[in-house]
């Protein structure tokens, strides 16, 4: 497999135009984003799907060699690391400028953001209807209630979507603030922390934990699904956007970049510019049950609109992944393993 990809990329680069994209979006969805993508463009999209951190390893042994033009990562912690190991260039672009907000770019020195955001997920709570009243977890900062001790459920605090959560929270609440929020969370542990979100959720419908986090694709997913297990598992749960009356649900990213030594620049801020568009938004978000992060996009998707409107926390992503850094000690000092 390996090997026809390698060789799929060195005969490409000798049949312009092309392009070679490292993502670590595992959506089946995402392919008729390419294939778009070639018809509107006449540049052919090589891809290589693995996980992040194989993705991060290979760019950085290829060095100044990887064929890599653009690489798709999710979440704003990973983002963040593939740019402190330097392996994005800026990019100034009118089109992204005009249409990716400010808050969902990575580093900008004022030669262009190193990466965009291209959709967005909310991390919200999920809670077992017979085991935990709603008005026990309206925040974030619930979790750690001694009112729920032996009821929450987590994923590793090492995983993204934690680090980024935990570094968000430290944002808010200082570091210190955060250390005891993170200390009473564990506290109240159901059991040893495992498993990815889909695995939290349906926890939580077994009722083994009464609460826990997840982004809302794994939840909308399940929603949509036909599975008589999933929709026994669906009616079991409720959702909560936790902080309304605060600072607002915690947002993450997918996102991505041009690479610091894409052989075809150009082609890549092209691609990039095309996820920026309406029709790419909707497939983004559609696709996955994301939010697009271009205004103007429309997505039509019942399931995601069936969650209702929300207030989003609007910390900037940059500062999200960032704050990783604080996250780390965090989960190191109260034992979030
Ligand atoms: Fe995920």
């Amino acid at each position: 497999m390996a090997l026809l990809t390698a060789s799929a990329i060195a005969f490409a680069q000798s049949s312009a135009p092309v392009l070679n994209l490292y993502s670590a979006r595992h959506y089946q969805t995402d392919e008729a984003l390419y294939s778009d993508f070639t018809r509107q463009t006449g540049i052919r999209v090589n891809r290589i799907e693995a996980g992040d951190e194989a993705l991060l390893e290979r760019i950085r042994t290829e060095g100044a060699q990887s064929p890599a033009d653009v690489l798709l990562l999710v979440d704003a912690s990973r983002l963040w690391r593939a740019q402190i190991d330097g392996l994005f260039q800026p990019v100034r672009s009118k089109i992204l400028d005009a249409r990716i907000p400010a808050h969902l770019r990575g580093k900008d020195d004022g030669k262009g953001a190193e990466w965009y955001g291209i959709s967005t997920r909310a991390r919200v709570m999920v809670y077992n209807r017979t085991k935990v009243r709603p008005e026990e977890v309206r925040t974030y900062e619930d979790l750690a209630n001694p009112s729920l001790k032996g009821k929450v459920c987590s994923r590793s605090g090492t995983s993204p979507y934690m680090l980024s959560l935990i570094g968000a929270m430290s944002e808010h609440l200082g570091e210190a603030g955060a250390e005891q929020w993170a200390r009473g969370v564990v506290a109240n542990f159901a059991r040893t922390p495992r498993g990815g979100d889909t695995d939290q959720i349906k926890a939580v419908a077994s009722g083994e934990c009464g609460v826990a986090l997840t982004n809302t694709y794994y939840l909308v997913r399940m929603m949509r699904s036909a599975a008589p297990a999933d929709k026994e598992a669906v009616s079991r749960i409720a959702m909560v956007w936790p902080n309304q009356q605060t600072w607002g649900t915690h947002m993450n990213i997918s996102g991505g970049g041009v690479l610091k030594h894409a052989p075809h620049r150009e082609a890549a801020v092209r691609f990039l510019e095309y996820l920026a568009s309406d029709s790419a938004q909707a497939y983004l978000a559609e696709g996955n049950n994301e939010w697009p992060v271009v205004a103007s996009a429309v997505q039509r998707n019942p399931a995601l609109d069936a969650l209702g409107p929300f207030k989003a926390d609007t910390l900037g992503v940059a500062q999200v992944g960032r704050s990783q850094i604080t996250a780390s000690r965090i989960i190191d000092r109260v034992g979030w393993r």
